[in-house]
């Protein structure tokens, strides 16, 4: 039920900000959640479409906006949809747990991903490596202010 603060750090500080902003003009709309799987709709200014997808303990996300477009870093649309998702108990998984990690996906990314058929071909190796990487940035990003909250 946690699920944000656990990868808060993991996202930009601005991003973090303007996502909650969203999140209490109520402009995120859920169109389909469980524990494995959401799809909502963001109003901000225009409609954004964000999915989030729960494989293990990593989310990997994604959103129809032109800054995800741009670097496929979680955006602001995708952090306030977290942050209905943890209102709403969605994407705890089938042991009931919180996930650990956020990734931003694009389709094209996903779909090769996908339909790569076994782990040693080229396109899932780079699939797998291109997540691998972008959870070790993450990480890397949260290890100073996870120092600061233990205290
Ligand atoms: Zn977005």
């Amino acid at each position: 039920m946690a699920f944000h603060t656990h990868i808060a750090k993991q996202v930009a500080g601005n991003i973090e900000y303007q996502g909650r902003r969203l999140y209490y003009r109520n402009a995120v709309k859920i169109l389909a959640g469980d524990e494995a799987d959401v799809q909502a709709q963001v109003k901000d200014g225009a409609l954004h479409t964000v999915d989030l997808y729960r494989n293990q303990n990593t989310v990997t996300a994604k959103c129809t906006c032109n800054a995800f477009a741009r670097n496929s870093e979680p955006c602001k649309h995708i952090w306030a949809t977290i942050l209905v998702v943890d209102a709403k108990g969605f994407l705890q998984g089938k042991d009931n747990s919180d996930p650990r990690h956020l990734v931003g996906i694009k389709d094209e990314e996903l779909e090769a991903g996908l339909t790569a058929s076994g782990a040693s071909t080229p396109v899932a190796q780079e699939y797998t490596r291109l997540i691998r990487e972008r959870i070790v940035q993450l990480q890397r990003i949260a290890e100073p202010s996870r120092e600061q909250a233990v205290k």
